[in-house]
């Protein structure tokens, strides 16, 4: 079973690895867009670790709504909505359990 402390590793993990590849994902969008997008996710991602640390959410669901309004309200351009929607609806799909399935997790990855 998946508890809280999993989806902060998970998400924590998520924002090494957007901060990494940053510029990496600046250079693709650079080549069809305005090369902002390694900048913005790197904003946002930090921006979730951030709340995360300072305020711990109790549940799976309530981790995954926490990043996703990180997400909206930092990462400009459209990535910002698109991921934020997809974790706040699969945080919505988890409900208030403490402790979710990997089989809840993919359905709520479904959902969002
Ligand atoms: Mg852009």
């Amino acid at each position: 079973m998946l508890d809280a402390g999993f989806f902060q590793r998970w998400l924590a993990a998520a924002a090494s690895a957007v901060d990494r590849e940053a510029d990496r994902l600046t250079e693709l969008d650079s080549a069809i867009g305005d090369a902002d997008h390694g900048a913005n996710m790197r904003r946002g991602f930090a921006a979730v670790a951030a709340a995360l640390d300072a305020e711990p959410p109790g549940t799976p669901g309530a981790v995954l709504a926490l990043a996703g309004r990180q997400l909206i309200s930092t990462v400009g351009g459209a990535s910002g909505p698109l991921y934020g929607t997809l974790l706040r609806r699969a945080g919505k799909a988890l409900g208030d359990s403490a402790e979710v399935s990997p089989q809840a997790l993919a359905e709520a990855l479904g959902a969002g």
